[in-house]
């Protein structure tokens, strides 16, 4: 059976157990056999996804218990669907007033901001109305027309979006405008829980949030973390593996969440220039950086961006490496991971190649 499968199966054996009440003596055991070898899991549902967190060490346990609670507190600040979260509280004022908002959400806010300028308007959390338009959030699936995107995306200028650090408010200026950091939360996540685990001792942890991957030290054996890269053409399938420790491995592909009408395919990533879905030529970007918010920012974008100035892009920076899947089938991965990635890709049809700075 290959990895992604067996990761799979794992996970769902592990929901069966939770879930199911005549499995509680297979729990006990599970657990009694992960705290033999210090090692503690958890797997759950938030974020709108599979949560699973394993990590070693004497306080594995707790650990992981402190960093569940930190994904509802954040979930609960930063979703655009949940009620009481600030993100929300932002857009029902919209063209109202300002809210005022918290560390967190204003650090994110601030860095969407800088991946916004950064990659010339290709990342742009003020998406929303758009996002939302498409059914893509809250109301069914549906292919607008060219009037409906035009109106929506007037609503969408991130000179509209008006963030005060000194204040700690954020505010959108017209009615009908909003934010959606759905492009980048799960990264801010997966970093502060990676924080919160090391001010907690654990030196070997590994942390997936929907199957986006942070990696905290080695694996008790001391190999590195692998992480499969999926084959966005065959999810059954993977283009190659990953050996990474203390990176987050953060993917964006069309494959992830898209709805087909009249025989054609249309996914959620959308081009802030166009108001449809981001048609570039790229499959998938899976974006591997110490630092897992920008991880997640940039996938997106670069997904956006397509191949030639998203590698422009690339070539500039010094603070992430990108493995690449086009609709050529190609497989390109830079030159900074190219040791730690094994193709695996040919059996499906792929070529690969390393892109050097
Ligand atoms: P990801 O899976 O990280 O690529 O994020 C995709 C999600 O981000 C979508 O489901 C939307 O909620 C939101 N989104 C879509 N297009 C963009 C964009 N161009 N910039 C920022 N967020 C976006
Ligand atoms: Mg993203």
């Amino acid at each position: 059976m290959k990895t992604k499968q067996l990761i799979l199966c794992s996970l769902f054996l592990g929901f069966a157990i939770i879930f199911s009440g005549c499995s509680e003596k297979a729990q006990a055991t599970q657990e009694a056999l992960l705290e033999q070898k210090n090692q503690s899991q958890i797997q759950t549902f938030a974020l709108d996804t599979i949560i699973d967190l394993k990590a070693s060490g004497e306080n594995a346990k707790d650990a992981l218990q402190e960093a569940q609670k930190e994904i509802y507190r954040l979930e609960n600040l930063l979703s655009v669907t949940k009620e009481k979260s600030e993100i929300t509280a932002l857009n029902k004022n919209a063209g109202i007033a300002p809210v005022s908002i918290s560390e967190d959400t204003l650090f994110l806010l601030e860095t969407a901001k800088k991946i916004n300028i950064m990659t010339n308007n290709s990342f742009n959390i003020a998406i929303s109305p758009v996002v939302e338009l498409w059914g893509f959030r809250g109301i069914a699936y549906h292919v607008p027309t060219s009037e409906e995107i035009t109106d929506k995306l007037a609503l969408t200028k991130e000179s509209d979006f008006v963030i005060n650090p000194q204040e700690k408010t954020a505010f959108l200026n017209h009615p009908g405008m909003g934010v959606d950091l759905g492009g980048i939360a799960k990264g801010y996540i997966s970093d502060k829980i990676t924080e919160l685990m090391k001010e907690k001792g654990i030196s070997s942890a590994i942390i997936s949030l929907g199957g986006n991957i942070s990696a905290i030290g080695y694996r008790s054996n001391g190999e590195k973390w692998r992480v499969a890269v999926q084959d966005p053409l065959n999810q059954e399938s993977f283009v190659g593996k990953l050996s990474i420790s203390d990176v987050s491995v953060i993917t964006s592909g069309g494959y992830q969440r898209y709805f087909e009408e009249d025989g054609k395919t249309y996914h959620h990533i959308i081009d802030p220039k166009t108001g449809y879905p981001a048609d570039s030529g790229l499959l998938s970007v899976t974006i591997i950086s110490e630092n897992g918010t920008k991880a997640d920012g940039l996938s997106t974008a670069l997904f956006v961006l397509g191949l030639e100035d998203a590698v422009a892009l690339w070539k500039e920076s010094d603070d992430f490496e990108v493995i690449f899947v086009t609709d050529k089938k190609e497989v390109l991965a830079t030159e900074g991971i190219a040791e730690d990635f094994i193709f695996q890709g040919e059996e499906e049809g792929y070529q690969y190649s390393i892109i050097s700075k």
